[in-house]
């Protein structure tokens, strides 16, 4: 659609950062702009109408997008958070990023069997969306989908991470 073309051109790719070499997608004039926001939010969610209770959305950028998602699928939300940011941490993933190890945590208030879709801003080598699904199987929720902005199709997570709807790839 022409929304989400005009969305796409938001995303803007920024060199150099956060390290040399990387290209960035910096999703923030997206955001910004109500009828791209809007228009990604339903592409985010559409594959999935009907068949999720809460969606869980990984610190930080994916909190941006899930609120929104669990505003307009009208379900809860689950934050997946850094180490050390939740009170009382009920499933603890480490992971290795591409030159650091990092660590996921959730809460459990969910009743176990809660459909769970997945959402994040961008899925690079996949290690952060692997992580986050081992997390919703330590707390017996069941993950249906997984929902990104942008697919970095070079990193090859999709091998890793399995199915992801992505609403646009890089
Ligand atoms: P992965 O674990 O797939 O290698 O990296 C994905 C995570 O890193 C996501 O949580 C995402 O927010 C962040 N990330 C990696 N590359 C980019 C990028 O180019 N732009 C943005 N906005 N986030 C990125």
């Amino acid at each position: 659609s022409a929304a989400l073309d005009r969305a796409e051109s938001l995303i803007r790719t920024i060199a150099d950062y956060p390290e040399p070499g990387i290209l960035f997608r910096d999703i923030t004039p997206l955001l910004a702009d109500a009828a791209a926001l809007r228009a990604v939010i339903e592409a985010l969610i559409e594959p999935f109408s009907g068949q999720f209770d809460v969606v869980a959305g990984i610190e930080a950028r994916g909190f941006l997008l899930a609120g929104a998602v669990a505003t307009v699928a009208e379900v809860g939300l689950v934050p997946i958070r850094k180490a050390g940011k939740l009170p009382r941490p009920a499933a603890s993933v480490s992971f290795t990023l591409e030159y650091a190890q990092a660590t996921i945590e959730a809460h459990d208030d969910i009743e176990p069997g809660t459909r769970v879709l997945l959402v994040d801003d961008v899925l690079a080598t996949g290690g952060t969306l692997v992580a986050a699904h081992e997390l919703f199987e330590v707390l017996d929720g069941h993950v249906i989908g997984t929902a990104v902005l942008m697919e970095l199709t070079t990193l090859g997570g999709r091998e890793r991470v399995g199915d992801v709807h992505a609403v646009f790839t890089a």
